[in-house]
């Protein structure tokens, strides 16, 4: 049985008041709460644990070792990785996108070649390609959007030529809160024998992904959204292109033999990871994911449905409210504007009635010009979230417009 109230115990947080109000915490999309269980794990890893992992002798090295790498399996199994050498451990989603641009890019992408993106990417997935374009000759194509904010896929199957190498889309936008039919796609570029990199940083703490089923030949997120620690991410990748993949980054860790005619790298894995990994973060991102599949991730989905369907019901009472995205494939986020109210002056208030909601561009600012405006609120559930709190939100916005009107 989902049981919130039980739920939001594990997250002290949570009982925090904002401007002598309690926090209704609405921001998850940028970062989810940590429950104690993952703050109390770090702690006891410093506490009783704490070694550098790999090559040391010592028992304590030996166990944090151990953890790090139970970690990596835990991740191969959330997400149905074939094996725990194709998870890479990274600083988040954005260091892994950055490190498949990199190293990908150098070997794979030459002048005249074209990557398909969609105009919904999060800067994460679309600043890297830039920064190849000043190595490579390469060019950007994008998949549009409709006017409920679904990719047009007809589109997308036309912009594939003899020149496209890659494709990176967004399992879940961060704004529109679209779920992207990542598996069609993924079907149809592999067909003309192109790989896919998904971006699931908003997938993965709302649907169960399985980077097998998906056939994604790159999936990446980031541990701080779905209840782990910040500074964690992971990059799923295909084994046949990792082993054909160069290093991205050199250092300790990743390497075989260092001679200075020459160094041979480490073993998948290790070969993407130089230098000292975030051991505890690994491990506690473990017991986080230990926690969502203790509460269910379909459950969890269900919930946050709920609160998604019920509070853009309510919203929509609100005249001259604007709703971006309204894909019938959505997952928890809503992203608004008020008619004559600017985005930062409703959140600045919704703050001091204790609401914490986003606003701006969200990092998606060609999605913004698209759509033509500069940015939203955006206001996104997770699993702590209530029906009271979805009421109180309501109430809040409601209050902010009338002192507009
Ligand atoms: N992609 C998407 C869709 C996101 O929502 C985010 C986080 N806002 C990122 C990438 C970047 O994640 P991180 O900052 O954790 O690297």
């Amino acid at each position: 049985m989902f049981d919130v109230e039980k739920i939001r115990e594990d997250f002290p947080i949570l009982s925090r008041e904002i401007s002598g109000r309690p926090l209704i915490y609405l921001d998850n999309g940028a970062t989810s709460q940590t429950p104690k269980c993952v703050v109390d794990h770090i702690a006891d890893t410093y506490y009783r644990v704490n070694a550098n992992v790999h090559r040391g002798v010592h028992t304590l090295s030996q166990e944090a070792t151990d953890a790090h790498e139970a970690a990596r399996r835990r991740v191969q199994q959330f997400i149905g990785a074939g094996s725990s050498s194709e998870v890479i451990f990274t600083r988040g989603t954005t260091e892994a996108i950055n490190l498949v641009a990199s190293s990908f890019g150098d070997e794979f992408l030459h002048d005249g070649d074209e990557i398909i993106l969609t105009v919904m990417e999060h800067h994460a997935n679309i600043v890297p390609w830039q920064l190849l374009q000043r190595r490579r000759n390469i060019k950007l194509r994008v998949v549009p959007i409709d006017e409920r904010g679904d990719l047009n896929v007809d589109t997308y199957k036309s912009l594939f030529n003899g020149h496209t190498r890659l494709v990176g889309v967004a399992h879940v936008s961060n704004v529109l809160g679209t779920i992207n039919p990542v598996r069609e796609m993924i079907a149809y570029a592999h067909a003309q024998g192109v790989p896919v990199l998904v971006d699931g940083a908003q997938a993965v703490p709302h649907l169960r992904v399985n980077v097998q089923e998906l056939d994604a030949d790159f999936y990446v997120f980031s541990a701080h959204k779905v209840y782990g620690p910040t500074g964690i991410g992971v990059l799923y990748g295909k084994e046949k292109w990792l082993d054909a993949m160069p290093p991205y980054q050199g250092g300790g860790e990743m390497i075989a033999h260092v001679d200075f005619s020459g160094t041979t790298f480490g073993e998948l894995p290790f070969k993407f990871e130089a230098g000292t990994p975030d051991y505890v973060g690994t491990s506690a991102f473990a017991t986080a994911l230990d926690y969502v599949d203790h509460i269910g991730l379909e459950s969890i989905a269900a919930h946050e449905n709920e609160l998604l369907r019920y509070t853009t019901d309510r919203l929509q009472d609100i005249e001259g409210m604007r709703i971006f995205g309204t894909s019938e494939h959505k997952s928890s986020v809503i992203s608004f504007l008020v008619d004559g109210i600017h985005h930062y002056d409703m959140g600045m208030l919704l703050d001091k009635l204790g609401v914490a909601v986003r606003t701006g561009h969200h990092c998606a600012q060609p999605l913004m010009t698209s759509l033509g405006i500069e940015g939203t609120v955006r206001a996104s559930f997770a699993a702590y979230n209530t029906k009271a709190e979805a009421e109180a939100f309501v109430a809040a916005v409601k209050r902010v417009v009338q002192m507009f009107r």
